[in-house]
């Protein structure tokens, strides 16, 4: 061991002995300061599953963790309760599925440029910020993946969580169009959209129909979590 490793090392024992890691989600203390969640969360709330629905006019739809618990918590305080400190959790989070997880590198490896679904611009105004963006922006920056806002929303729909399916279909029909000046960066790109919570796909299908429409080659999807 050379002497900056064994300072390394030292540091380490001190810190694990004064302030022991604890797993973002539930507090409890983890064992070992590399691991991100305790492996009770990150077995609760992982959960990396991926879809070929071509009704969605997506050719993967991915979701990464399961909305309860812990994620549940952590999106609601961003959103609502502006908690931006629980940003690095998350990126942590997405670390560790893009690690665990061949075929969701080698999709990431195929975009060329990643769009969130955007917020209707009252909502935008009043929260200060689209959460979605916060939530991937590191991450994709780190995979070298430009985002861009390529999708408006122009209906300012009634939160779509606690409607039935035929419901948020009616409430998100022709709710988004292109952004302006937006067609040069679609034509010909794999784009990927993101977003937060994944109910039954309507949301990021409507954005996917004015994506392909608009030129692009393939359109993929993730969500941090899904409520399905
Ligand atoms: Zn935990």
């Amino acid at each position: 061991m050379n002497s900056r490793k064994a300072f390394g090392y030292i540091i380490d024992m001190v810190l694990d002995f004064f302030y022991p890691p604890r797993c973002p989600i539930c507090e409890r203390y983890i064992e070992n300061r590399s691991d991100i969640l305790c492996s009770e969360c990150e077995e609760n709330i992982l959960s990396i599953d991926c879809s070929h629905d071509l009704r969605l006019q997506i050719k993967e739809t991915w979701r990464l963790t399961k909305y309860k618990g812990g994620t549940q918590r952590i999106i609601w305080d961003i959103k609502f309760n502006k908690k931006l400190g629980e940003l690095p959790t998350i990126k942590k989070i997405l670390d560790k599925a893009l690690n665990s997880n061949i075929k969701l590198k080698e999709m990431l490896q195929k975009i060329d440029l990643a769009t969130a679904v955007p917020l209707h611009v009252n909502r935008e105004r009043e929260r200060g910020f689209n959460q979605v963006e916060l939530i991937f922006g590191e991450w994709l920056n780190q995979q070298n993946i430009p985002m861009e806002r390529l999708l408006l929303r122009i209906k300012d729909t009634e939160h779509l969580y606690d409607k039935k399916r035929e419901e948020r279909q009616r409430e998100v029909d022709s709710a988004f169009e292109l952004a302006e000046g937006a067609e040069v960066h679609i034509k010909g790109k794999r784009i990927l959209i993101l977003d937060d919570i994944f109910t039954t796909g309507t949301t990021m299908s409507e954005c996917a129909k004015v994506l392909k429409t608009a030129g692009a080659v393939e359109v993929y999807g993730i969500a941090l979590a899904s409520d399905y």
